[in-house]
């Protein structure tokens, strides 16, 4: 590093993290000198994992990107190494290197950082649910449930699929953001309808078997009230189960699972997304909120240390949980430093963040849903499609970040959602 020039380092180095970096780099080219950390040196492609468990093929194989090359490519430098502390004060960054068991601890200075280490899954905080329950977060996760439904172990009995609570942080929550009972219920949508897909093509059933449970008073609420009455309607039409107000779940059993309101539904399979919650180190720092959650503005930047910003799921403001929002915020991150360093014009400073739901899901054979939604934050826009067209969609995004190394084109999101409103999906 030469010194003389701004150092960036961004932590996390998957969808909020290598889209961040590599958005940086294009704005401020070579006056910065950047740095990635993160304890893996691969992305694993989250949301098509259902996809791949439903097809039969192994995530681990199918959905790992390496990262290395394109930082090296842009002429970052990775450190492949967990983060253990922030010193927001003296502006460093502490880590262990994870290539080799029994490095010892460094630390690393910034002048500007980039928070984006997404957060836990809290699997460990259900009880019952490493021998009982199922999910599709993880290469080892989707494993599991893919084993269970073609080795022939899942003998067709009742499924439930749901959220446990997400307990996001109220500490200078904005007025304009509501507060979200499940941090992502995208992913509950489409397993559901895929499994029904995949029980009727088993010979095992329908949608008759498959319960949807929510802690909220109605699933996906942040995909606005029409977008869900119509989802709503079509599944009731076609015979699933569903079971608001869960408030929790208390406790997964190998017969069923029990939720904090008292209820309890039977059940062979339990599929649950979990609480999202912040790594414990970044709890009780002067940048984030009570749980953890990197506080910012619109612009992305804490207030109190203008030079740190938060991208994606650790951002207090990326509410639900979702990749896309994590997007929109990296170009601004981006567009922020690059002005402040003087590579880019006051002017070209661009739009302050402003959420919007985008989501694409698979449905089973071929077919898939788009959703694209702002009036939970208060907007107009209200669109749900379904097809072939959102499956195609949601196939080729993948394709493109691969191809791209996690920087689709800048023209890349906006066309697709102005092509997505406005066709007529077969
Ligand atoms: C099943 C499922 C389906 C989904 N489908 C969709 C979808 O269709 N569309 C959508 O927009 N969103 C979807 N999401 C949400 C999406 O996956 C997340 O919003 C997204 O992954 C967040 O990206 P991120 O980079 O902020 O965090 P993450 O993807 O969680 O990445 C965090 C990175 O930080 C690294 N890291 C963590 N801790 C440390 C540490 N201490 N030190 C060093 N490195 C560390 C990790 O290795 C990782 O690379 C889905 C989520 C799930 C679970």
């Amino acid at each position: 590093m030469s010194g003389a020039r701004p150092h960036v380092v961004v932590l996390g180095s998957s969808f909020a993290g290598l889209t961040t970096a590599r958005f940086i780099r294009a704005r401020c080219g070579d006056a910065v000198d950047l740095t990635v950390i993160d304890r893996n040196p691969y992305l694993i492609f989250v949301p098509n994992i259902p996809m791949e468990v439903f097809a039969d093929h192994d995530p681990l194989v199918s959905m790992h990107l390496d990262t290395v090359r394109f930082h090296d490519r842009d002429g970052n430098d990775f450190i492949n190494a967990a983060v253990t502390g922030i010193d927001p004060d003296a502006k460093r960054v502490a880590f262990t290197p994870t290539d080799r068991a029994g490095s010892a601890p460094e630390s690393i200075s910034y002048e500007y950082l980039v928070v984006a280490l997404g957060n836990q899954l809290a699997y460990d905080r259900i009880e019952g649910f490493g021998e009982f329950g199922d999910t599709v977060s993880s290469g080892y996760y989707g494993n599991k449930l893919r084993r269970k439904l073609f080795g022939g172990s899942y003998k067709g009995g009742p499924i439930a699929i749901g959220s446990a609570r997400f307990h996001q942080g109220l500490e200078h929550k904005p007025d304009w953001m509501p507060v979200a009972q499940a941090a992502c219920e995208g992913p509950p949508l489409e397993l559901a309808l895929s499994m029904a897909h995949w029980l009727g093509e088993h010979s095992m059933g329908d949608a008759h078997k498959i319960t949807l449970f929510t802690p909220g008073n109605t699933i996906a609420e942040d995909a606005g009230e029409e977008v869900v009455k119509e989802f709503l309607d079509l599944a009731k039409g076609m015979g699933f189960g569903y079971m608001p107000g869960i408030e929790d779940v208390s406790r997964l059993t190998a017969d069923g699972i029990e939720f904090a309101n008292g209820k309890s539904m039977e059940a062979e399979l339990k599929i649950v997304l979990p609480d999202w919650v912040p790594h414990p180190f970044l709890r009780d720092l002067p940048i984030t909120d009570e749980y953890g959650f990197v506080i910012t503005g619109t612009d992305m930047r804490n207030r109190d240390h203008p030079e740190v910003f938060a991208v994606g799921d650790a951002a207090a403001l990326t509410v639900p949980k979702l990749g896309s929002l994590g997007h929109q915020q990296a170009e601004i991150v981006a567009r922020q430093i690059a002005v402040d360093i003087g590579s880019l014009d006051q002017a070209d400073l661009g739009e302050p963040y402003r959420p919007e739901v985008i989501c694409f899901g698979e449905m089973g054979g071929h077919k898939g849903f788009y959703i694209h939604s702002d009036t939970w934050y208060g907007g107009e826009t209200s669109v749900l499609k379904m097809g072939y067209t959102p499956w195609a969609m949601k196939m080729a995004f993948k394709e493109m970040y691969f191809h791209t190394g996690g920087k689709p084109v800048s023209w890349g999101m906006p066309a697709t959602e102005f092509t997505m409103d406005r066709l007529h999906v077969p």
